[in-house]
């Protein structure tokens, strides 16, 4: 359906500004309340980053990856044929297929608003006072929207450095920009340590480019438990991923598009096709009125909220990636639900609130990682070192008692309890099959599991799963 261009009612309940991930959520969960809502969206795709130039059509190239290494190891099951063990990816031909089938999700989004009742508008979305939202559209007009409250959900966008920083530096790419690469780069250099750098790293590698990764320190996924961050790095260095650390680009020449030189600050040389900045990401509060309206934000630039999503401003809301707290898709889904469900929603929700403890995340690398609770360095400055025990089993899934040895991954998966009770805190699971396996040990560790209750767990053999409730 299109977008409509003039107000059904004269005030709206709630108006979201971003139809992404957290904006949609909200207002349909609103909406469902029999409340008057509108979405404002300034792009003509629903579903924000995560449909459009993230988790979807990332998680799409991970599978695309992950059928290049299945077809290299189908040697070792003594498949046979043209094409066995020589992935050739044609990324000309699936890209248009990978985009047809996002459409087809920005359509459902639209679909899904109406069904709801939503008021969708396309155009830029601004606040007036705290009760009025502005919609500019393309041509320019504009139209006001008058509301009881606004919910700021405008997302955010990648950070790339500006030429006056690093010369040369926007001849490279950003993730959006990785979406929108028609043909396969022969030879690429990602910056970044982060889940970005990783993932996107990881697919490229994996489909068969020369892969560089260039990151400031000596480790990738810093932030992550250390036992993840050294078997990934570990693994990407063994297979060939070629990671250059303690390495800043100081200056990029070439042409868009490619061939490309990269310096860096080691002295290094590297030339490639395409260069990918992932060095993070920044809230869109640019243009909202917000300074205008006296919304606070942190040094950042991101909508400072408190626990009911609420900024200092009466009536002015904020949810996802543009508060800046746990910038993923299901954190901003359930803080738009729980937001809509505490303000329009039965009694039983009045205190409605998504708890930001504990949320469980997966990388998309090669192997994946899943990861809930505590590191062991936010573990032992919490409860002591002398209080926390640390369970860890390292195994290679059974899958690859079938490959060379040179190719089979790694498993690590490692448990951290705190006290004499053995509460388990933590729990960090790299390698095959990790993706799926901690959403419900994720569970476990919510409700407060102990290592007792894993332990009376009987396992399902033969998994790698079983492998945390048979720890010793
Ligand atoms: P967004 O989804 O970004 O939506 C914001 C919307 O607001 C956009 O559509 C934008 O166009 C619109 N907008 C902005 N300003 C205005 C304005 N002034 N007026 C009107 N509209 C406006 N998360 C996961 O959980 N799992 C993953 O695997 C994962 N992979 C990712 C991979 C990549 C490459 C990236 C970049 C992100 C990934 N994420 C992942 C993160 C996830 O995409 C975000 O956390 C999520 O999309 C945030 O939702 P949001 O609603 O806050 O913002
Ligand atoms: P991240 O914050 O995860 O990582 C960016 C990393 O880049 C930093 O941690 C830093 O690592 C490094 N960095 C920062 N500045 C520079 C610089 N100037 N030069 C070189 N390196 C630099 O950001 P991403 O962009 O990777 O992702 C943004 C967010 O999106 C993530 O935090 C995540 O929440 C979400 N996301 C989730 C995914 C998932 O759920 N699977 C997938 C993708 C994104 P260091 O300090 O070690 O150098």
């Amino acid at each position: 359906m299109a977008p409509i261009t003039q107000p059904r009612h004269e005030r709206y309940d709630i108006v979201f500004i971003g139809g992404g991930s957290g904006g949609v959520a909200g207002s349909r969960r609103a909406a469902s309340y029999g409340k008057k809502v509108a979405v404002v969206e300034s792009t003509t795709k629903l579903g924000g980053t995560c449909v459009n130039v993230g988790c979807i059509p990332k998680k799409i190239m991970w599978h695309a990856a992950d059928v290049a290494d299945k077809i290299r190891q189908a040697k070792g099951y003594q498949f046979k044929g043209p094409g066995i063990g020589e992935p050739q990816f044609d990324w000309k031909a699936f890209k248009p297929q990978r985009d047809a089938f996002i459409r087809r999700l920005n359509d459902i989004y639209d679909a899904n608003l109406t069904k709801e009742g939503v008021d969708y508008f396309h155009g830029f979305g601004s606040l007036k006072s705290a009760h009025e939202v502005e919609v500019r559209g393309e041509d320019g007009r504009t139209l006001t929207l008058h509301t009881d409250y606004v919910c700021i959900a405008t997302g955010g966008r990648p950070t790339i450095p500006s030429d006056a920083q690093i010369p040369g530096a926007s001849l490279g790419i950003d993730s959006d920009g990785f979406f929108a690469l028609a043909a396969q780069p022969r030879r690429v250099a990602v910056v970044g340590a982060g889940y970005i750098a990783v993932e996107l790293a990881g697919v490229f590698h994996a489909l068969g480019s020369e892969t560089h990764l260039l990151i400031r320190h000596d480790r990738v996924l810093r932030a992550f438990d250390p036992t993840l961050s050294d078997a990934l790095g570990g693994w990407a260095a063994h297979t060939g991923v070629r990671i250059h650390t303690h390495s800043n680009v100081v200056k990029v020449e070439g042409v868009r598009g490619g061939p490309l030189t990269v310096h860096t600050d080691a002295g290094e040389q590297i030339e490639v096709d395409c260069l990918l900045w992932a060095i993070g990401r920044h809230a869109n509060t640019e243009g909202l009125g917000l300074e205008a309206l006296g919304v606070q934000m942190n040094i950042k630039g991101e909508v400072v909220t408190n626990e009911y999503q609420e900024s200092n401003v009466p009536g002015v809301l904020s949810i996802g990636d543009v508060q800046g707290r746990v910038l993923l898709t299901p954190v901003a889904i359930q803080a738009g639900r729980r937001l809509a469900n505490r303000l329009f929603g039965p009694e039983k929700y009045r205190d409605d609130k998504l708890n930001y403890e504990d949320i469980a995340t997966v990388v998309f690398s090669h192997p994946p990682i899943g990861t809930v609770g505590l590191t062991e360095p936010e573990a032992i400055k919490k409860y002591g070192k002398g209080n926390i025990k640390i369970y860890k089993s390292s195994f290679r899934a059974l899958y690859f008692a079938m490959v060379p040895e040179e190719e089979k991954e790694p498993s690590i998966y490692k448990l951290i309890t705190a006290g004499p009770e053995e509460k388990v805190v933590g729990i960090h699971i790299i390698g095959m099959g990790s993706d799926e396996v901690i959403q419900g040990f994720a569970v476990a560790l919510k409700m407060g599991a102990t290592k007792a209750d894993l332990d009376d767990t009987v396992a399902i053999h033969p998994t790698s799963g079983e492998e945390l409730v048979t720890m010793r």
